[in-house]
């Protein structure tokens, strides 16, 4: 027996929707569970299923997540509400196949006793001051890489290369590759500062640590959270151990997503 639960955007149109996707699927004998569902179906758009990603975190490892969009076509809501019966249909006549994409996982160590706060990111983190310009000494692998000054930056996973990481010039990423990228924001590059310029892109096991130079307080976003941190330690990023899964019905190649949303 397979249990599932909606999320939904809550405007009008998703609401109904919500309603009839519920429906059918009962009808289908599956079982309405909020607390452990094996598929969560996201009714609005990439932020919803961000929101659904989040609100089920702790049980990412039995939970397979399907988007329907009720805007425009989504990267993660792939579905039209006009496909929602065939949908339902494959949905109710399991086993379905999953595909996992990488996720980003996200320490954040501070400087007095506070524990350390853990994050998995489906999109993105962004590290921004609160006054001023961003001062970050960026060291991977162990290294000292660079002295970043500048507005900020992003760390991005495959799969959230096509959001945020793209409006900064980023590259997009097929998300069989399990990687993370660092793009800057605005890096302030003359005689004193220098940083690379260019996205890094880094495999598994190629942590990136952000130390802060002077100032330790930060905005911090991990996809649409948005948190202040203070008296921060570091920042460390890398490909999480845990993935994302999606139930996949039928093919969609993440290419055609990108020339679909893009081109
Ligand atoms: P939002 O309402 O500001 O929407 C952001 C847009 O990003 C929406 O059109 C959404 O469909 C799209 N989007 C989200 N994930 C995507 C993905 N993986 N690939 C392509 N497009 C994607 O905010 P929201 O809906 O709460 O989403 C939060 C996301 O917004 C963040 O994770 C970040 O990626 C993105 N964002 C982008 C910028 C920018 O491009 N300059 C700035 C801030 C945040």
């Amino acid at each position: 027996m397979m249990n599932f639960a909606i999320i939904s955007k809550g405007d009008e149109v998703s609401a109904r929707l919500e309603k009839r996707i519920k429906t059918y699927l009962l009808d289908f004998d599956l079982i309405w569970d909020e607390k452990n569902p094996d598929i969560v179906i996201s009714i609005g758009g990439d932020g919803t299923l961000l929101h659904a990603f989040h609100h089920y975190i702790h049980r990412v490892d039995r939970t397979a997540f399907v988007g329907v969009h009720t805007g425009h076509l989504g990267f993660y809501a792939d579905w039209t509400p006009e496909e929602v019966e065939k949908l339902v249909i494959h949905i109710a006549k399991t086993p379905f196949q999953i595909i996992e994409y990488p996720l980003l996982e996200v320490t954040v160590r501070y400087l007095d006793d506070r524990m350390e706060s853990k994050y998995l990111a489906m999109n993105e983190c962004t590290v921004k001051s609160v006054e001023g310009s961003l001062v970050m000494d960026v060291e991977i692998k162990g290294e000292h890489f660079e002295t970043f000054r500048g507005d900020g930056l992003c760390l991005a996973t495959p799969s959230g290369s096509t959001a945020y990481n793209k409006a900064l010039g980023g590259a997009i990423i097929h998300p069989s590759l399990p990687s993370i990228q660092l793009a800057e924001m605005a890096s302030i590059n003359n005689r004193v500062f220098r940083t690379v310029g260019s996205p890094l892109v880094l495999p598994q096991h190629h942590t990136c640590l952000l130390n802060p130079v002077n100032d330790v307080d930060f905005h911090i976003t991990i996809d649409h959270l948005f948190l202040l941190h203070e008296k921060v330690k570091s920042i460390q990023c890398r490909v999480a151990e845990e993935k994302v899964r999606f139930a996949r019905f039928r093919p969609f190649p993440f290419w055609k997503r990108v020339k679909e949303s893009f081109v």
